[in-house]
C-alpha cells in the first residue's frame, strides 16, 4: 500500500465536496455535506506516531473465531469510544485488514454511517462518518476478518510437530494486524473476549475462562471474563492442542485476600517440562507482592509455553507467554538454563505491576515498564536465592549496558519516538539495563527503606491507568522528600552517554589528604563524542584505605573531596560495592596500588574494576601491561562472574588483532590462565562452578582454539548426537549445546553438520534447535557453504533460527568473505525470512567487521535496500560506530597480543 493516497484521488472517492471555500488546499479535501464546523478529514494529517488526543477507547468486546487448522480467521469487535468534542472522523490503528462492515451507534441506538480506510503502511486507519458524531460517548462496530500472520507478528500461526497453533504477539505496535482499535500503550480499556474455536482445544486470553458452549461444526464458544483497563500490547488470544497444567491456586497472602488460579500450557506432550516454573511460581509472585506491598493485580495467572514466540517471553497480563525453549526444561534443568528462567520468570511476573498495572503511555517512557522489571529480577531473586549471586548478575547487566552506551550513537533512556518505525529501537540494554543500573545506584545510595515504599505509592496512584517519566519523579521526590533522589534520576535517565571519573588522590598535605574528581562522557579512541560540557547528578561513593566509605553526590565538573583519615591513604576504590553508574580512571601509580588489593574487594566491586580498567585501555589510558595485569587478577578469584567478565573483550580482542605469530601465545595465556580453574569446576556439585566450567569449555574451545578442549566438546557432541555410535542423551547437558554442536560441526568431519541437520529435524528439544542453529551457522568449510545458505532460507529453519544462523555465519573468518557476500546477493530472501520485529537490527550482522572496506559495503547494502528493514537507521549507527572504534583500537589492540608473554616458561609465571 501506498504510504500516502493523494488528496486528489481522495476527493474523487469521498463523498461529494460541498460548500465554497477561499483556501485552495482545503477546496481539495473532502468536506461532509452533513457538516458545517468539524475538521475535514485530510488524509496527509495521518499520524505517524502518537494518536491525536480527545478520542478515547473506554471497552472492547471483541468476538472472534480462531481455529489454527484454518489459515484466516474472521469476528467482530465492538469499542466503546469517548469523544472529547464532536467529530465528523477518528484516527485508529489496523493494518492489512479487511473490513467488511462499520458503523457507529448512538447512545440512543442510531447508528450512523462509517468508512474505515488504512492511511499508512504502519497501521494508522481513518474512519470517517456520515454525519458529525456529538461529544461524548458512541460505539463503533466493526466486522472484519485478516490472514493469520507466518511471520511470527500479530496473530501468528506455528506448526510443531503436526499441530498447528494461534498465537498473539502484540508488543509493540502488531495488535492493529489482527484487531482494529487503539493500538497505543497509553489508551487503555476493559477487553471482554470471546472466541469460537475447534472443540477441546485450549483457548487462553486476560480473564478467566467464565464459560464454554457448543457453537456447531466441532466447534466451542470460550467467554473469557472482562479484563481491568489494559492496553492494546499486553492482550493474550492464544488457541491449539495445548497440554493444560493445572496447579494449586496460590494462596492468599497478606496483601491479598483472594486465591490465584495457577495453570501452565505447553504444546502437546511437552505439559510435564513445565514443572520447574510452575513449582517458583507462588513464592515469587509473593515476594514480590511483600516487596512492593501491593497485592498481585489479576484474577488467575497462566504460563504458556509457546513455540517460536519471538521475543524470550511477554509480559501478557495474567498470561506470560515464553518462548518455549525458555521454560520447558524438564525437572532438573542445566544451571544456566535455570539461571535464564528464573530471571526471565521474576522480569515478566515484575511486569504484572511494572507496565501491565501501570503503562507507560507512550514508548518514549518504555523504562519505566522494562527497566523496573529487570530491576525486579535481583529484588526478588536476592530473597529466594541469596546464595545465587545475583546482586553480581544485575552488576554484570549494567556494564554490558556501559559498552552500548560509550557509543556517540546510543540513546538516552528516555528519548522521543516520534515514528511508528522507530519504537523497536528502545528495546535495547540501554532501556533494560542501564535503567537496572541506574536504580541499583539509586536505590542503594538513598536506602531501600526511603526508596521502596515512595515505589509502591507511585504503584497506588496510578494504578489501572497510566503514568510517564515526569509523573514518576513528582510522586517520588514528594513521598521520600528528597530532591537530591529525582535529580540523580533525571541526570542518567534524560541523558546519553556513561560518565567518566578522572581521580587523583592527593597527599600534598599527607595528614589531610584530598581526592580530586572530574566528570565528563566516557568516550574511547576514535569515538565522535563531542566534550559539551555535559554533566550528571552522580550519587558518588569511594573507601580508602583504612578508612570508611564516603559518599556525596557530584553536581559539578570538578570537585575536591577530603578524605577523612590523617594519613595519605595506600589506595582509593572509586566505586564502592560497584552500584554507580559510571566508569572510573587512575593515575597508573594508583591502579597499581588498587590492583595489589584486587582480591579483598567485593566482587561487584572488581567487576566494577575491571570495567574500568578496559574502558580506561580503550580510551587509550591504560597501559596494556597493566590491563593483562587486571585479566590476570580477575582469574585469581571465584566468583564466575568476576572470571568471565574480560572474556567477551579477550574474544573481541583476538579476533580484531591477533597476528599469526600469536596464536601460541594467546593459546598458552588463555591455557595458563584458565585450564586450572576448568579442572577445579570439573566436577563440582555448584551450580555456580558448573556454570564457570561451561562458560570457559566455550571459551578455551572456540576463541583459544585449545585441541584438548575442542576434542572433549567433539566426543560430548558426536555421542549425544549417535554421530556413528549410538546415541548417549546423557553425554551433554544443554548449557554446552552451543559450543559442542558448533565445534563438532568444524571438526568432526563433514558428514557431521548433514547428520546435525537430521537430528535436529527428529529430536524434539527446542533449546537444540536453536543451538543447532548457531552451531551450522559456524561451519568454516567453503565447500559446506552451499548447503548451510540453502538451509537458512528453508523452511526447516524457523524465522528466528534464521537470524541466528546468519549471525554466527559472519564471524568465521575462513567463510566470512563469501558469506558476506551472499548475504548482500540475498538480502532481499533474508529480510522475508527473518521474524518482521527484529529485521530493523539486519546491520548489526556487521558488527564482527573491523575494516574500512566492509564498512563501505554495509554503507552501500542499506543505502540501497534499507527501505526493507524499516527503522534499520539507529542499528546501522551503531554498528558502523562499532567498525569505527575497532579500527581505531587497531594499534593498541596489537599492542596487547604482542604484550602475551612469548614462551610458555614465561607463561608460567604469570
Ligand atoms: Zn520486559
Amino acid at each position: 500500500m501506498n504510504k500516502k493516497i493523494p488528496l486528489a484521488l481522495l476527493a474523487a472517492t469521498l463523498l461529494s465536496v460541498a460548500g465554497c471555500n477561499p483556501e485552495e488546499k482545503a477546496a481539495q479535501k473532502p468536506e461532509l455535506q452533513t457538516s458545517t464546523s468539524a475538521v475535514t478529514l485530510d488524509l496527509s494529517d495521518a499520524p505517524e506516531g502518537k494518536l491525536p488526543q480527545g478520542v478515547s477507547p473506554t471497552a472492547y468486546r471483541l468476538d472472534l473465531n480462531l481455529d489454527p487448522r484454518q489459515d484466516s480467521f474472521s469476528g467482530s469487535v465492538a469499542i466503546d469510544i469517548q469523544l472529547a468534542k464532536a467529530a465528523n472522523h477518528i484516527w485508529l490503528h489496523g493494518n492489512n485488514l479487511g473490513v467488511s462492515v462499520i458503523k457507529a451507534q448512538l447512545t440512543d441506538g442510531r447508528e450512523v454511517a462509517a468508512q474505515y480506510r488504512q492511511v499508512l503502511d504502519s497501521g494508522v486507519a481513518a474512519i470517517e462518518f456520515a454525519e458529525l458524531l456529538p461529544a461524548g460517548e458512541f460505539t463503533l462496530l466493526i466486522d472484519y476478518s485478516a490472514d493469520f500472520d507466518r511471520n511470527l507478528a500479530g496473530l501468528f500461526k506455528v506448526e510443531e510437530q503436526g499441530s498447528a497453533y494461534v498465537l498473539a504477539k502484540s508488543e509493540s505496535i502488531q495488535a492493529r494486524k489482527y484487531l482494529p482499535g487503539f493500538d497505543e500503550p497509553g489508551l487503555k480499556a476493559t477487553f471482554s473476549v470471546s472466541l469460537t474455536v475447534p472443540e477441546g482445544y485450549a483457548a487462553i486470553s486476560n480473564g478467566p475462562e467464565l464459560k464454554r458452549e457448543a457453537a456447531g461444526e466441532g466447534m466451542e464458544k470460550v467467554t473469557f471474563a472482562a479484563t481491568p483497563p489494559m492496553s492494546t500490547y499486553l492482550l493474550s488470544l492464544s488457541v491449539g492442542p495445548f497440554d493444560i497444567v493445572e496447579r494449586p491456586a496460590i494462596p492468599p497472602s497478606k496483601y491479598r485476600k483472594e486465591p490465584i488460579p495457577l495453570r501452565g500450557f505447553a504444546r502437546q506432550g511437552r505439559g510435564g517440562d513445565m514443572n520447574y516454573i510452575l513449582d517458583i511460581t507462588p513464592e515469587m509472585v509473593e515476594t514480590f507482592e511483600n516487596q512492593l506491598q501491593r497485592p498481585y493485580p489479576f484474577k488467575k495467572l497462566d504460563i504458556i509455553a509457546a513455540p517460536q514466540w519471538p521475543s524470550g517471553a511477554t509480559e501478557l497480563s495474567a498470561a506470560i507467554t515464553y518462548r518455549e525453549q525458555r521454560i520447558l526444561v524438564g525437572d532438573n534443568p542445566a544451571p544456566g538454563a535455570r539461571l535464564a528462567l528464573v530471571e526471565v520468570h521474576a522480569h515478566e511476573i515484575a511486569h504484572m505491576w511494572f507496565g501491565n498495572q501501570v503503562t507507560p503511555p507512550w514508548w518514549d517512557d518504555l523504562w519505566l515498564k522494562e527497566g523496573f522489571a529487570t530491576w525486579g529480577e535481583p529484588l526478588v531473586l536476592r530473597i529466594m536465592e541469596p546464595e545465587g549471586g545475583h546482586d553480581l548478575n544485575a552488576a554484570t547487566y549494567a556494564i554490558g549496558a556501559m559498552q552500548l552506551d560509550s557509543l556517540a550513537s546510543t540513546r538516552a533512556i528516555r528519548e522521543p519516538v516520534t515514528d511508528n518505525n522507530n519504537i523497536r529501537n528502545a528495546y535495547d540494554s540501554i532501556t533494560y539495563s542501564k535503567s537496572l543500573g541506574v536504580i541499583n545506584m539509586v536505590d542503594s545510595y538513598f536506602g531501600a527503606e526511603r526508596f521502596r515504599p515512595a515505589l509502591g505509592r507511585y504503584l497506588e496512584t496510578f494504578s489501572d491507568g497510566e503514568a510517564d517519566s515526569p509523573s514518576f519523579y513528582k510522586v517520588i521526590g514528594e513521598e521520600t522528600n528528597t530532591p537530591e533522589l529525582t535529580e540523580a534520576f533525571r541526570s542518567f535517565v534524560e541523558q546519553k552517554g556513561v560518565p567518566q571519573l578522572e581521580l587523583l588522590l592527593d597527599c600534598t598535605t599527607p595528614s589531610q589528604a584530598k581526592l580530586h574528581v572530574s566528570q565528563s562522557r566516557y568516550k574511547a579512541l576514535g569515538s565522535p563524542i563531542e566534550e559539551t560540557g555535559q554533566k550528571w547528578n552522580i550519587p558518588f561513593c569511594f573507601s580508602s584505605a583504612g578508612s570508611e566509605q564516603q559518599c556525596q553526590i557530584l553536581t559539578r565538573k570538578e570537585e575536591t573531596l577530603d578524605i577523612a583519615v590523617n594519613t595519605c591513604p595506600s589506595w582509593v576504590m572509586p566505586n564502592v560495592q560497584g552500584s554507580g553508574y559510571y566508569r572510573w580512571n587512575l593515575p597508573e601509580a594508583q591502579w597499581q596500588a588498587l590492583l595489589e588489593h584486587f582480591a579483598e574487594f567485593a566482587p561487584t566491586e572488581q567487576l566494577s574494576i575491571i570495567d574500568s580498567a578496559f574502558a580506561a585501555f580503550e580510551a587509550g589510558k591504560l597501559p596494556a601491561a597493566q590491563l593483562l595485569e587486571v585479566v590476570r587478577q580477575s582469574a585469581r578469584v571465584e566468583k564466575r562472574q568476576v572470571i568471565t567478565l574480560p572474556l567477551n573483550y579477550l574474544r573481541k580482542y583476538r579476533e580484531s588483532y591477533l597476528g599469526e605469530v600469536q596464536h601460541s601465545a594467546f593459546l598458552n595465556f588463555a591455557q595458563n590462565l584458565y585450564l586450572p580453574l576448568l579442572n577445579n569446576s570439573a566436577n563440582s556439585a555448584e551450580p555456580d562452578q558448573q556454570m564457570l566450567h561451561s562458560e570457559l569449555l566455550g571459551f578455551m574451545a572456540l576463541v583459544a582454539g585449545d585441541p584438548d578442549t575442542r576434542k572433549q566438546l567433539v566426543d560430548k557432541a558426536t555421542a549425544f548426537t549417535g554421530y556413528k555410535t549410538t546415541r548417549d542423551p546423557e553425554a551433554l547437558d544443554s548449557d554446552l549445546y552451543g559450543p559442542a554442536l558448533t565445534v563438532a560441526v568444524q571438526d568432526a568431519g563433514d558428514d557431521f553438520l548433514s547428520h546435525l541437520i537430521k537430528v535436529r529435524g527428529v529430536l524434539d528439544d527446542p533449546r537444540f534447535e536453536n543451538a543447532s542453529a548457531s552451531a551450522i551457522g559456524s561451519s568454516d568449510s567453503p565447500s559446506q557453504l552451499e548447503v548451510v545458505q540453502k538451509l537458512a532460507l528453508s523452511e526447516e529453519m524457523g524465522p528466528r533460527e534464521t537470524f541466528t544462523l546468519i549471525q554466527y555465519s559472519l564471524a568465521q573468518p575462513e567463510v566470512q568473505e563469501q558469506n558476506w557476500q551472499w548475504l548482500r546477493d540475498n538480502f532481499d530472501k533474508v529480510v522475508d525470512k527473518i521474524p518482521a520485529q527484529i529485521r530493523r537490527r539486519t546491520p548489526a550482522f556487521a558488527g564482527v567487521f573491523c575494516d574500512a572496506k566492509r564498512l563501505q559495503e554495509l554503507q552501500q547494502l542499506f543505502a540501497q535496500h534499507g527501505a526493507l528493514t524499516p527503522g534499520y537507521q539507529r542499528s546501522l549507527a551503531q554498528t558502523e560506530e562499532r567498525i569505527q572504534l575497532c579500527m581505531a583500537l587497531e594499534e593498541k589492540g596489537q599492542s596487547l597480543m604482542e604484550a602475551l608473554p612469548r614462551s610458555v616458561g614465561l607463561a608460567q609465571n604469570i
